[in-house]
């Protein structure tokens, strides 16, 4: 599984190395530190991480003007951001979620506090290296993911919303093993109770409606499925 890509943006050196601490902690995230404002700009457009968590009070550019940018522009709407403000600046906070943001801690903070609002962040967002190609083009199969349009071999194929769901998220995770658990959670969504024979069902109708194409998708036994570039 990729590791969740973090930006902290904290001018205070301490504080930013406890929160790195912290996120990094659980082995699911790595986290780069930026000092500014403009440095987290920067950093935003070069590569969108899953999560910032942003320190309101900042030399340069301020968060609140961060936040505002970063959800002014089409490639960093979505990236989630958790404000970190001072006990002081109530207004700030109310502005932070006003222009968009996730969540908010306010300064003192427990880490598990932080570690806490970050899982949840994060379980609710789409890591970055999932986010999607808009179409997928194969020798037999095409896929436009806007348009929901699928096709094998010049023939429409009609599926459910939740078989173009799996297969859009198979496809965007092409050439890696994806887990029952993962499928439940990612296309049936976190709280749904279905069973994972279900999503064994889903697979099989999805399979045959894509007639050829369809042994792009394979069974890796006790691990779960996976499907082929071809
Ligand atoms: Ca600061």
């Amino acid at each position: 599984m990729p590791k969740h890509r973090v930006l902290i943006v904290e001018d205070e050196q301490d504080i930013a190395g406890l929160i790195k601490h912290t996120v990094e902690r659980g082995g699911e995230a790595d986290a780069e530190i930026v000092a500014s404002g403009d440095a987290a700009l920067r950093a935003v457009s070069d590569r969108p991480p899953d999560l910032i968590i942003l320190d309101l009070n900042l030399p340069t550019v301020s968060g609140i003007e961060v936040c505002r940018i970063l959800r002014s522009r089409a490639e960093t709407r979505h990236v989630p951001i958790i404000m970190v403000t001072a006990r002081t600046t109530e207004d700030d906070r109310v502005q932070g979620l006003d222009l968009g943001a996730d969540d908010y801690l306010t300064k003192p903070f427990s880490p598990r506090e932080l570690a806490a609002r970050v899982r949840a962040v994060l379980r609710r967002a789409t890591p970055a290296s999932e986010r999607q190609a808009a179409a997928y083009r194969g020798v037999n199969l095409v896929a436009d993911f806007d348009a929901v349009a699928v096709s094998v071999q010049g023939q429409p194929v009609r599926l459910t919303r939740r078989e173009f769901e799996l297969l859009r998220y198979l496809v965007h995770n092409k050439n890696r093993v994806v887990s029952r658990d993962r499928l439940l959670e990612r296309v049936w969504g976190y709280d749904r109770l279905v069973e994972t024979r279900s999503i064994d069902v889903h697979v099989g109708r999805l399979r045959s409606k894509l007639r050829d194409a369809g042994r792009q998708i394979e069974t890796v036994i006790g691990l779960g499925y996976r499907f082929i570039d071809a």
